[in-house]
């Protein structure tokens, strides 16, 4: 069973990664973006972990609910909004339950990941960070480390595509050829699960 302290590491875990890996995320969101998505994410996940600290919700609800609104409110750019609404829906379908199940916890993902397509427009080969989570979500049935492989897998795979979404889509065929940033950040966020895991 997942707890509020896993997700807590969930996004501890995600943080830590976000600032390793910000200066990467900032280079792919050069050619294609306005290189901002790692100093973007940086900020967002470091407000995430300090509001984690201060509210310490006590169930992988409000964990994630907390989180999403702490997104929302500090990061400017598009992945903000989007990722702000993975985890706040997310978070709901998980309700007020003090622990929740693997399986449980993939349906309630599926929702979240789903809210972010109805938000955003997004559906899969749009190169978006959707390339990398619906795969994940679709992944999760046989585990965290199955569901990283399929996030990492759908980033890389978004390199040959043109962007229909987003900031990448102003560039038309001239997005082709560069992998893009937030389907790379999507694929921290599901790798750093198998770190809460341990
Ligand atoms: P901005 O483009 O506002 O500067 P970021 O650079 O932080 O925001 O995030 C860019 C990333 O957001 C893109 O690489 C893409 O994965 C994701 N993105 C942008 N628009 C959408 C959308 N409509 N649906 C899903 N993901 C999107
Ligand atoms: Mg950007
Ligand atoms: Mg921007």
């Amino acid at each position: 069973m997942l707890d509020a302290d896993f997700f807590r590491r969930w996004m501890t875990a995600t943080a830590a990664s976000v600032e390793r890996e910000a200066d990467r995320l900032t280079a792919l969101d050069s050619p294609i973006g306005d290189a901002d998505h790692g100093s973007n994410l940086r900020r967002g996940f470091a407000a995430v972990t300090a509001t984690l600290e201060k509210e310490a919700p006590d169930t992988p609800g409000g964990v994630l609910t907390v989180s999403g609104r702490q997104l929302i409110s500090t990061v400017g750019g598009a992945s903000g909004p989007l990722y702000g609404t993975l985890l706040r829906r997310t978070g709901k379908a998980l309700g007020d339950a003090a622990e929740v199940s693997e399986a449980e916890f993939a349906t309630a993902f599926r929702t979240g990941v789903e809210a972010v397509m109805t938000l955003g427009g997004a559906a899969p080969g749009d190169k978006t960070m959707i390339d990398a989570l619906l795969p994940a979500v679709d992944a999760l049935g046989d585990g965290f480390g199955a569901a990283r492989t399929a996030a990492e897998q759908g980033a890389l795979a978004t390199t040959p595509l043109q962007a229909r979404k987003g900031r990448a889509s102003y560039l038309g065929e001239r997005s082709i050829g560069h992998q893009d940033p937030g389907a790379t950040s999507a694929a921290l966020l599901v790798a750093a699960l198998t770190e809460a895991h341990g």
